[in-house]
């Protein structure tokens, strides 16, 4: 695969769901590659990339930034409170807002320097003991809580669980969000972006697809 197939089947499954032309964006996730593969990536004239690790991004993107406009980065990995403000100064978009006490930090980083980056619930729509996320019985009340503390809610963000077919848990997500005025939907990987199309994903994050396995002895 490559970033052109990626694109053109995001672009197929667009007008195979009727939904219009553009409206999902693709994030291709480069944690964990090597830089010479996200640099391809950059020369082909992508611009939107997701990381999972706050320590990487800052290694990897102020170096690219630089040197390529318009660069928009997305976190999509669990988040310390502790990193929260390196990762609010480094991402344009967290999808990872998981639990009060990381929506209560980040309400207040955004307070004093005056800026946000556009912010994704994270719902656990399995859920499963392991991964983070608000549970589905819970997300109303913690996207009002959000709300209440100001923050930019751009929309909802899940990980279905590996060993169940994704479209029910695409579904859920989609009915939380649309219950709560939410527009964003970020749904779909490398196995199931097209299904997460069907169901109105606006954002979908695949990695392996566009850069190849990850190799994560590597590092
Ligand atoms: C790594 C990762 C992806 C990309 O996974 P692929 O299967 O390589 O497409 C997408 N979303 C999240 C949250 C990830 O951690």
């Amino acid at each position: 695969m490559s970033l052109t197939d990626i694109l053109s089947r995001i672009r197929a499954a667009e007008v195979e769901s009727g939904r219009a032309t553009g409206s999902v964006d693709l994030i291709a996730v480069s944690k964990v590659q090597p830089l010479e593969r996200v640099e391809a990536v950059l020369q082909e004239g992508h611009r939107v990339f997701g990381e999972n690790y706050v320590q990487e991004a800052a290694s990897k993107w102020p170096g690219f930034r630089d040197r390529f406009d318009g660069v928009q980065l997305h976190m999509i990995g669990p988040l310390q409170t502790n990193k929260a403000k390196l990762a609010m100064e480094l991402f344009d978009a967290i999808h990872t807002v998981d639990r009060p006490s990381l929506a209560e930090k980040l309400a207040r980083l955004a307070e004093a320097s005056g800026k946000c980056p556009d912010l994704y619930v994270q719902v656990n729509t399995g859920e499963e003991p392991q991964k983070a996320g608000i549970l589905p019985k819970d997300a109303d009340a913690f996207i009002a809580d959000c709300r209440r503390l100001g923050l930019p809610l751009s929309g909802l963000m899940c990980i279905p669980p590996e060993s169940e077919a994704p479209g029910p848990h695409f579904a859920l997500l989609a009915a939380v969000a649309e219950r709560n005025g939410l527009n964003g939907l970020s749904m779909g990987m490398s196995a199931d972006f097209e299904s997460a199309i069907a169901a109105g994903a606006t954002h979908v994050r695949v990695g392996s697809a566009i850069f190849g396995a990850r190799d994560y002895s590597a590092r």
